[in-house]
């Protein structure tokens, strides 16, 4: 094990392999994440709502009696039920090996599975090569995964759970005890702060105009970058996702022309602004001072 890591220490082209390979096995997993996750939070709800309303639990729920979770059923194709075999599973090549088709009934598989296993191979390859073969590396690795499949749930279901955002909070602040990030007391008041932050708006949003403009969920997002960065970063974060979100806002309107009254979730803003702080942070707030003192 410990040769491997020599090995990617001395051969650059070794350590971006096989972060590139690994990080295309991982996309492959988080779509996995993105499609069940919230599959498994709703039946695990509506079978407490059941409870709480004290419903007969006397006519089972075929759906519920059924296992639903990360690994069981197999993959499987959700139009003819066929099951995918091991060779029509890799990461990426299998889609374009199919053609973007289903083996058996030729259904269209969405192109956005080889998109999020590429997209997150790219990811993880520039973090790779930012941060080299170090701890903070494979603390970087898993924020950046944890934060791709939080950003398409967010899409999907306007939801950042509880399950993926509070285990990383809790793994940022064990990170800077160890002190792979900034000091604990930075990190504890960061954590604060980021979340407190956008209560604070929440509530007077909601006190003011009765409307809930945001989710728990973002103000969990937001402690964990601070908690990664410091209450410092909080600020250009913010003014960032506003940025983020114009920027794809527009985009969205040009391409599909959609409806600016549908609801958006804020996650997805926060969390690409977060990471593009996380990277750039001292380049953007120096820029951003130089902007307002000249
Ligand atoms: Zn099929």
């Amino acid at each position: 094990m410990l040769d491997v890591f020599v090995l990617m220490q001395a051969q650059t082209w070794f350590f971006l392999l096989s972060v590139g390979l690994i990080s295309l096995c991982i996309g492959s997993f988080l779509n996995v994440v993105i499609y069940r996750l919230p599959v498994m939070l709703h039946k695990q709800w509506r079978a407490e709502c059941k409870l709480i309303l004290s419903e007969s639990s006397a006519e089972p729920d075929d759906a519920q009696a059924e296992t639903f979770n990360l690994a069981t059923p197999s993959s499987h194709c959700p139009s003819c039920n066929s099951k995918i075999r091991f060779w029509q599973n890799i990461p990426l090549f299998s889609w374009l090996l199919l053609r973007g088709k289903c083996a058996q009934c030729h259904t269209t598989i969405s192109v956005r599975y080889p998109l999020v296993e590429l997209g997150t191979a790219l990811v993880s390859l520039f973090i790779a090569n930012h941060f080299g073969v170090t701890p903070q590396c494979l603390l970087y690795l898993v924020l950046t995964w944890a934060l791709i499949a939080l950003i398409f749930i967010d899409i999907d279901h306007m939801l950042l759970p509880d399950q993926i955002t509070l285990p990383l909070l809790w793994l940022l602040l064990l990170a800077s005890v160890q002190g792979l990030t900034i000091a604990p007391k930075e990190a504890i008041i960061g954590a604060a702060v980021g979340y407190l932050s956008l209560w604070s708006v929440y509530w007077l949003f909601k006190l003011a105009t009765g409307k809930e403009g945001m989710g728990y969920g973002d103000f969990k997002l937001l402690a964990i970058f601070g908690a990664l960065l410091g209450w410092q970063a909080i600020l250009t974060i913010v003014l960032l996702s506003s940025v983020v979100g114009a920027v794809i806002g527009s985009i969205q309107l040009a391409v599909q022309g959609k409806d600016k009254s549908t609801p958006i979730p804020f996650g997805p803003y926060l969390a690409i602004a977060g990471w593009i702080t996380m990277l750039y942070g001292d380049a953007i707030e120096n820029w951003y001072f130089n902007l307002i003192l000249a």
